[in-house]
């Protein structure tokens, strides 16, 4: 195989990400096509789905958020690159959140392709998307809230905070599980499956070695790291899964990162690094707040770190997630014994 000459157009996905704008459907590589599908109401703005060559259609990987505009979307991209949505012969998710899986169903119901997930995400998707489960679901969101000492008085609206964007996933059953190693067999394709659990806990990364590039869904992102909190559905610690799955996937050969948000980008070591840099001052962050404090809870703990804004003007949703990625961090400390947990009402937390 000839190698392909990296083009300056992760440039311009670049400028269009921080120029608020949408990008264009970009040929990334011979066969390899990136199509930017939006999200509603989200600061993401868009997910990029990846659409590849095969002999007769496309496989993709992720599919897009459950709505009309992106539906559309991913038809018209999939007509730049000279598919339509019945070529589809595969999607390949990346993981369960919506903005990726959402569209799947649709995708399969139009085009009889199959629809791919790790074995891990795949048991989350009952509970996750069906209202009979989905109330004990919510329940143990709401101990697990509880137990951070949030106050009473919070605890509905944030327990029920994701409950409204349910609607925009329809509940599609995945028709393979692909696990760690697996390889895609996708003819033309040298893809291969590597589970990088943290962010979500069936998440897979696709790496080409022949092609030399790695899909990285919400892994690996150019600029922003991927929240990673525990939740009813999470690890009891996923920020050590995590963080392994960074180490994992930087030992990588490759030549361009194809994440699924912002943009494309050639430094995979460096931006791990920089993520696991990140993520060790947080910690350290995390553990000089609970010494000074001797014995708070997760949620005060959380109200007091360093955030993107003052905590007064973060809505509900996203002081849940702060919360819970403030407890990510607690339990990845205490399983180094850096911390010590009081279990009670609420758990406290001490210096170890
Ligand atoms: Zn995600
Ligand atoms: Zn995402």
């Amino acid at each position: 195989m000839t190698k392909f000459v990296v083009t300056p157009a992760d440039v311009a996905q670049r400028d269009a990400w921080a120029g608020g704008a949408i990008p264009e459907v970009e040929q990334v590589r011979p066969g390899l096509w990136s199509v930017p599908v939006p999200i509603p109401v989200n600061p993401l703005r868009y997910v990029l789905v990846y659409v590849l060559e095969l002999p007769g259609g496309v496989a993709i990987i992720d599919a897009g958020w459950n709505t009309d505009e992106a539906y559309d979307a991913l038809v018209a991209g999939l007509a730049v690159a000279g598919y339509a949505i019945t070529d589809v012969k595969g999607v390949l998710v990346t993981h369960i959140h919506p903005d990726h899986y959402g569209l799947a169903g649709r995708v399969r119901e139009m085009s009889g392709a199959w629809i791919a997930l790790h074995p891990a995400d795949a048991r989350l998707v009952r509970e996750r998307y069906d209202d009979a489960a989905i109330d004990s679901l919510v329940e143990r969101e709401r101990e697990l809230l509880r137990r951070c000492g949030v106050p009473a008085l919070t605890l509905d609206e944030l327990a029920g905070a994701s409950m409204m964007i349910r609607h925009m996933v329809t509940m599609a059953r995945p028709d393979r599980l692909v696990e760690d190693g697996d390889e895609l067999k996708l003819p033309g394709w040298d893809l291969r499956a590597v589970w990088t659990p943290g962010h979500s806990p069936g998440h897979l990364c696709f790496v080409s070695p022949a092609r030399r590039v790695l899909f990285s869904g919400d892994h690996v992102l150019a600029k922003i790291t991927p929240m990673v909190a525990v939740h009813p559905q999470s690890s009891r610690n996923p920020l050590a899964d995590y963080l392994d799955s960074l180490a994992a996937v930087r030992k990588l050969d490759v030549d361009e990162v194809l994440p699924a948000h912002e943009y494309r980008f050639l430094e995979l070591a460096e931006r791990v690094d920089s993520v696991m840099a990140h993520h060790d001052e947080r910690l350290a962050e995390i553990e000089r707040a609970v010494a000074a404090l001797d014995g708070a809870a997760c949620w005060d703990l959380a109200t007091r770190l360093t955030w993107s804004r003052p905590w007064e003007t973060i809505p509900p949703f996203m002081r849940r997630a702060a919360n819970n990625e403030t407890l990510a961090h607690l339990a990845w400390l205490e399983a180094r014994a850096r911390v010590r947990r009081v279990a009670g009402e609420p758990d406290l937390w001490f210096p170890a």
